[in-house]
């Protein structure tokens, strides 16, 4: 086997590292996961995953954690209901949708971010994800690469594999490609304790999904398994919006106005949200890799997820493509097939480029479709059409 007796580091412990180093250790290759958190323990921000049949579900099949993840994921939370900007629904699947429905491929059942970060970690031996490793920089050593960490501790790896995300510090050593901005940012808040804070909102969530749209804005929400609901308002804007708004994030009722006056059409059933949310609101301007993005393989250093293909969340594929990535490459470097690890270093990063281009088109697509004057009957005969 090709990783027989070589080193794999793995830059990032999110769904795309920890997937392939439980998938890399299956076949006994020696791997370490280097994580910039300072222990298992840390909050994991943002929405839940819905994984697909094809590729997260495949992943985690492959892995041996497909039974982990029906015994944890969130029955129903993939329900969704569209409301316009009065919050008056015009389409709802909660009557229609099966609640378990595993193997049909439409069916996109919901897990938190926190739970699947936790079932991977489980299924990997202790030692072999190192903590408070937030990688900075790395230079050539012999076959391989001398990694350097912000405690200042340094290690060896024969090959390297970046799953540090968006942001990815890895990258820059592969390829010079920068991500664009996408024109769309999302403000995201969260809110504890959901139904009793926001009673009327949860009895349209019904502890599913809220997609609502209007003039060009949208507020999506969904519920998470420790009661929280978690919220995004989208938005086109300028790039640096964040920056440039002169916001502080801080400050509530500073937010509640710039929602009252940004979303002036909309209902005041939603300003609840704001007015319930924990601070600091966190703005996520959305980026996205070049489609076109292409560069030469490296014989021991390559990445996967986000750090490959940032595109925007709007068609819930990021997670997914970081999780089959991950499949696809651990095949590539425990196959008998290719001569070299650069040859399947090079093989998988082909497949992948494609792919993911693909992907990041619809992502982008979907984006244009959710802030666009039409959104509410374009989101809404889209998803009638998949019931
Ligand atoms: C607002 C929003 C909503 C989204 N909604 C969805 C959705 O519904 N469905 C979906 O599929 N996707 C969604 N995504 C995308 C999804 O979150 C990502 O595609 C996915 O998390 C990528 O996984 P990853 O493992 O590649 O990277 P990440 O999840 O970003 O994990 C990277 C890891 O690397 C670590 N790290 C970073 N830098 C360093 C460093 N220098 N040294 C060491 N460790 C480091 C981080 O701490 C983190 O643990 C959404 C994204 C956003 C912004």
């Amino acid at each position: 086997m090709l990783s027989a007796n070589k080193q794999i580091a793995i830059i990032g412990g999110g769904p795309g590292g920890l997937t392939l180093a439980r998938l890399l250790a299956l076949q006994q290759v020696n791997v370490k996961v280097y994580e910039r958190d300072l222990d298992k323990n840390a909050r994991v921000q943002g929405s839940p995953l819905d994984l697909h049949e094809n590729s997260g579900l495949a992943a985690l099949r492959k892995a041996d954690l497909f039974d982990e993840f029906k015994n944890n994921y969130l029955p129903g939370a993939d329900k969704t209901t569209i409301t316009n900007e009065r919050a008056e629904i015009v389409y709802s699947d909660h009557g229609t949708k099966k609640v378990e429905d595993f193997g049909y491929e439409h069916f996109r059942p919901e897990i938190d971010r926190g739970t699947l970060r936790k079932i991977l970690i489980e299924s990997i031996q202790a030692e072999s994800i190192v903590w408070d490793s937030h990688f900075l920089s790395m230079e050539k050593q012999g076959e391989g690469w001398l990694l350097h960490f912000k405690n200042k501790k340094s290690e060896y790896a024969d090959i390297v594999i970046g799953s540090d995300g968006a942001n990815s510090k890895i990258r820059p050593y592969i390829t010079d490609i920068k991500p664009f901005y996408s024109g769309i940012t999302m403000l995201e808040g969260n809110i504890y304790d959901g139904e009793n804070k926001l009673p009327r909102l949860s009895s349209i969530l019904r502890g599913g999904k809220i997609m609502a749209f209007g003039n060009k804005k949208d507020l999506l929400m969904g519920q998470k398994a420790n009661g929280e609901i978690g919220f995004y308002a989208s938005f086109k804007a300028e790039e640096n919006w964040a920056a440039k708004s002169g916001l502080d994030f801080y400050n509530k009722s500073q937010i509640l106005e710039w929602f009252k006056k940004d979303y002036s059409e909309w209902s005041g059933i939603w300003d609840e949200l704001f007015e319930n949310a924990i601070t600091p609101f966190i703005p996520r301007p959305i980026n996205c890799m070049p489609l076109d993005q292409t560069w030469v393989a490296l014989p021991n250093l390559t990445m996967i997820g986000d750090a490959a293909h940032l595109m925007p969340p709007f068609a819930g594929e990021g997670v997914n493509m970081a999780m089959l990535d991950a499949l696809e490459l651990s095949e590539c470097l425990t196959a008998d097939k290719y001569h070299s690890v650069e040859e399947a270093i090079s093989f998988y990063e082909l497949n992948m480029r494609k792919r993911a281009s693909l992907i990041a088109e619809e992502s982008l697509e979907n984006g244009e479709k959710m802030h666009s004057r039409n959104a509410l009957t374009t989101m809404t005969s889209f998803f009638s059409g998949e019931n």
